[in-house]
């Protein structure tokens, strides 16, 4: 049993669940314990606590446990990645792509550490002096999906370290492996005890204690919409900081001057890799007439050679679906789609493989308009759509006629096109010939509108959360 970690302790909860390998069913990879409302109140405490010295420690210790922990998260890459792959169902390529940016994410926080600075200023008023810190914010409550089951935790548990915070984590229901992992070499890095805190558990039971409890001064979730709305209601009413990343229905535009092999590899990357799983992937494929009739055939020619298997065989281009639930959910959207008038150009089917695992062919349809339900309401699974306009100022309209706008990007080789898409796209990454999903770790990560709310994630902008600026005067 694999239990939860809670002032420097493992202790179990009073149930446990099976981690269960979307690629085949019946291989459960573990059983992992599932803390209650009362634990969780202990890891706020056992938090709020170590806090207390931790917000003072030096940076240099700082630096140490955190760089420790990506030297061990790189060196154990491919064994992770594999268990991550297994239990979340990406490629194995991917699963360890993923290990290995969670390493890279711990290493630069590290050296944030060590960057920790403020500023001296002179004051409007004679003789005085403005000092400008950053300090600690209190005890910071975690709250993270399924779908980047290392890398999400790590962009979130690095900097809250690194600015002298102390930690409470409730990782995804489905994914407990890698963070429960994860949550053991952090346990090993030298962290004095109670500063991180691992607490695997529901949802609505133990994500509602960090809402609510008192010690907890700032949330940091990625999740779904209706779970960020819950969290930010009650968060914000008794005056915690909240950070959530939430959903993308992310627009890949393709003019007619663009590379057409560009466009094929950027989107068949950008709208199934992962198995569309991610909150930055492409699903509407946006087409002006020049290049729509090259670009449709070459791209259902790419898709239909997608092999969609199990996530560690090395040939698998597609894993599974997570589970069953999301697997309706792509269902129920394919059917929508159907009824909407949409055109179902290929894929869409269940597939029946050698071990029992949610196998869905890669979706696509055509014939779509911006306002179809499958147009405007995030999907998460591998189904994209294909919406032809009339040209440049339709494309730009339609890329930001959805409630959110977290990636959008655009295939062209005009700089007038590519400059001003740049400057107009209401999304908060905005990619230029390369896939609306994957990211650098260095530098700010998030979206506009509804996808995002409150202080940007990563790089040196990840300071704005994760610590509270102090304006000091000093007279002499
Ligand atoms: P989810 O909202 O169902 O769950 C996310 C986390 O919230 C889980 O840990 C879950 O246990 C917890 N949770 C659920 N109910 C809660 C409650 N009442 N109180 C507190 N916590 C609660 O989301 P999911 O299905 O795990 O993830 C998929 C969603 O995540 C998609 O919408 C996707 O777009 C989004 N996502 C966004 C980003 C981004 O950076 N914008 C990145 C990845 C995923």
């Amino acid at each position: 049993m694999n239990c939860n970690l809670i002032a420097g302790e493992w202790v179990q909860g009073p149930s446990s669940i099976a981690n269960v390998n979307p690629s085949d069913t019946d291989d459960v990879i573990g059983l992992y314990t599932q803390a209650d409302a009362a634990q969780a109140r202990l890891a706020v405490e056992a938090a709020h606590h170590a806090q207390q010295t931790w917000q003072y420690s030096p940076i240099q210790e700082r630096f140490e446990i955190l760089d420790r922990i990506g030297t061990e998260l790189l060196a154990r890459q491919e064994e992770l990645g594999r268990l991550l792959s297994r239990e979340e169902g990406k490629t194995l390529r991917e699963g360890i792509a993923e290990v290995a940016r969670a390493g890279y994410v711990f290493k630069f926080f590290g050296g944030e550490a060590l960057r920790l600075a403020g500023e001296l200023l002179p004051s409007t008023r004679p003789g005085l002096t403005v000092e400008i810190t950053r300090e600690p914010v209190g005890t910071i409550g975690i709250i993270t999906p399924w779908n980047f089951p290392i890398a999400i935790p790590s962009w979130k548990i690095a900097p809250a370290l690194c600015y002298g915070n102390s930690v409470v984590f409730k990782p995804a229901e489905l994914v407990p492996g890698s963070a429960w992992a994860l949550a053991e070499i952090i346990s090993r890095s030298g962290l004095p005890k109670g500063v991180f805190n691992l607490v695997m558990g529901r949802g609505g039971i133990v994500g509602e204690v960090l809402i609510s409890a008192p010690e907890v001064r700032a949330l940091s979730f990625t999740g779904s919409a209706a779970t960020g709305a819950n969290i930010a209601a009650k968060a914000v009413a008794r005056g915690a900081k909240i950070q959530l990343e939430m959903g993308g229905k992310n627009p890949l535009v393709i003019l007619d001057d663009a590379d057409l092999s560009t466009a094929v590899n950027v989107a068949v990357n950008g709208a199934f890799f992962s198995t569309g799983q991610r909150c930055t992937a492409s699903s509407r494929l946006i087409v002006t007439p020049g290049i729509y009739d090259r670009f449709l055939p070459a791209l259902t020619e790419r898709i239909a050679a997608l092999r969609v298997g199990n996530a560690l065989a090395p040939q698998t281009d597609i894993g599974p679906v997570v589970d069953e639930t999301q697997l309706r959910v792509d269902q129920r959207y394919i059917e929508i789609g159907r009824a909407e008038g949409a055109k179902l150009e290929l894929g869409g089917k269940l597939l029946v493989l050698d071990r029992p695992g949610h196998y869905l062919e890669p979706a696509l349809f055509t014939e779509t308009t911006s306002k179809m339900r499958i147009n405007q309401e995030e999907i998460f699974g591998p189904v994209a759509s294909v919406i032809r306009v009339r040209d440049y100022d339709e494309a730009l309209h339609v890329a930001n006629d959805v409630a959110v706008g977290l990636s959008s990007g655009i295939i062209t080789t005009s700089l007038k096109y590519a400059a001003d898409f740049r400057r107009r796209s209401q999304a908060g990454m905005v990619m230029v010939n390369v896939p609306t999903a994957g990211v650098d770790y260095h530098v700010p990560f998030g979206g506009r509108k509804e996808s995002s709310y409150g202080p940007r994630e990563q790089g040196r902008y990840a300071a704005e959360f994760y610590s509270s600026v102090k304006t000091a005067y000093i007279s002499p």
